[in-house]
């Protein structure tokens, strides 16, 4: 298990020091939502640009705070370009139920939740789970791609 969590660790940290799709969009056409973390101090800022056909083209993240909060944002973003945003909002779903292990009270029982979408590296976070007062700086991005795609929707 210690095997496992160092490459966690490692995942983590890589997302942290090298973030993928860090910048900016031009709004329009691209919609722009804003998320704070008032715990931590982590800003995430989320670009969405969703075609016609509901694709997710193109994605940037901006803002700043801890590794989890900078990582996780990372980590979506990657996982979300090219989706639609009907995936998109299946793998949102998916994260914050492995996020939310704790507050169904089966702390430490990590593995006995099953979800349903492929997280990929996304399983790194899972470990964030132990420690509740750093969920929200693992959600914070997720809640903040969900504003961004409404705002795209709206
Ligand atoms: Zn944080």
């Amino acid at each position: 298990m210690s095997g496992l969590e160092d490459l966690y660790r490692e995942i983590i940290l890589d997302h942290y020091r090298t973030p993928r799709n860090r910048g900016e969009l031009e709004t329009p056409p691209a919609t722009r939502a804003e998320g704070f973390n008032p715990l931590c101090g982590d800003e995430i800022v989320v670009y969405v640009d969703v075609d016609d056909a509901g694709t997710i083209s193109d994605v940037k993240i901006g803002g700043q705070g801890c590794s989890i909060s900078q990582s996780s944002a990372s980590m979506m973003s990657a996982a979300i370009k090219g989706k639609s945003v009907t995936e998109a909002r299946d793998l949102v779903r998916a994260f914050k139920q492995m996020m939310s292990i704790h507050e169904s009270g089966l702390d430490g029982e990590l593995d006995e939740i099953d979800i349903e979408a492929d997280l990929g590296d996304l399983e790194a976070l899972r470990g964030v789970v132990k420690f509740p007062v750093r969920i929200k700086c693992a959600t914070l991005s997720w809640n903040t791609l969900v504003q961004a795609l409404e705002e795209a929707a709206g």
